[in-house]
């Protein structure tokens, strides 16, 4: 499919409040708000233009499509890199890991198809949820659609890069494989099929049978113990990946008990949200860290692709 200039097929992260430069090497063009690449570099990198400076764009085929997924490893220099790992080193709440540090940020740029899923999904929100006074006045002081993280196993080793975003010499490029928990999501989005599989063997859900974002990447680790590998360069650390997603929370219903059978949040809502020390259950207790779920497997979207290492963690 050719790239189109229409909006559907753009994605605008407007969770992103700050105006950064563009990523790319050299590049001196401000980005405008909610996008993460110039125009000139985001033409580029989706058609694979070979004239861009050494980058190591990777492109994945979906399996539903004659579409491709790129994923463009960020410059450790570039400010969009610098800022996210400051968010994820805030964001990092819950102690669970010893000097955490991360290796790559990898944009992902979904096919035409996967945004324009996302978009028209989150448009129909908007749109439902316009009048309701609750989302105008943003009293649950969520954002209608946000950045959050999610955990997810993941078969083939981690993209590893070097300062200025190349992949490493003894770096794969992902597997494509939809068993694979990470290069599904990516690839193919999330899948309902694959609800409650995963590799700590963890059936329970608490909010019921809906897909799981964190705010905090703390907890999203947990979730993407399936993703621990031992460090290609440094045998004393450990990598694990995750995924920061853009998530169409809508309107959340704060949830107070837990419903494992739940399969949509309650009529007049679109996702379901766990405040801490909520949603106590037999032998899991209340949830120690936030949590929300969407039931519509459209309604999130993988943006980047992060891997992080420690050399010790306390969850596993
Ligand atoms: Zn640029
Ligand atoms: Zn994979």
């Amino acid at each position: 499919m050719a790239i189109s200039s229409s909006s559907c097929y753009s994605l605008v992260l407007n969770t992103e409040t700050k105006t950064l430069l563009c990523p790319v090497p050299g590049c001196k063009t401000r980005l405008t708000s909610g996008t993460r690449l110039c125009d000139e570099h985001s033409v580029a990198i989706l058609q694979e233009r070979k004239d861009l400076p050494n980058l190591s764009i990777i492109r994945l085929p979906t399996s539903n499509t004659n579409e491709f997924v790129t994923l463009f490893p960020l410059s450790k220099s570039s400010e969009r890199y610098t800022s996210l790992v400051t968010s994820i080193m805030n964001d990092w709440k819950k102690q669970n890991v010893t000097d955490l540090k991360i290796e790559t940020i990898a944009e992902i740029h979904p096919s035409p198809s996967q945004t324009k899923t996302f978009n028209e999904y989150k448009t129909m929100i908007l749109n439902t949820r316009n009048d309701d006074d609750d989302v105008k006045d943003n009293v649950y002081n969520h954002n209608k659609v946000m950045a959050l993280y999610h955990g997810t196993h993941q078969h083939c080793d981690p993209l590893l890069t070097t300062e200025n975003g190349q992949l490493q010499s003894n770096s794969q490029v992902l597997c494509g494989n939809s068993n694979c928990g990470v290069c599904g999501v990516i690839l193919n989005g999330f899948d309902p099929n694959k609800i409650g599989q995963n590799a700590r063997g963890e059936t329970f859900q608490r909010l019921g049978k809906g897909f799981y974002f964190a705010p905090h990447p703390s907890k999203a680790h947990y979730y993407s113990r399936g993703a621990q590998k031992c460090h290609s360069n440094d045998p004393t650390r450990k990598t694990q990946v995750l995924l920061r997603c853009l998530v169409a929370v809508g309107k959340p219903y704060h949830e107070n008990v837990v419903q494992p059978k739940k399969t949509a949040p309650p009529e007049g809502y679109d996702s379901v949200y766990g405040a801490i020390g909520t949603c106590k259950s037999r032998g899991h207790g209340p949830l120690n860290w936030p949590e929300y779920a969407v039931y519509d497997p459209r309604a999130a979207i993988a943006v980047d692709y992060i891997v992080y290492s420690y050399t010790s963690t306390s969850e596993f």
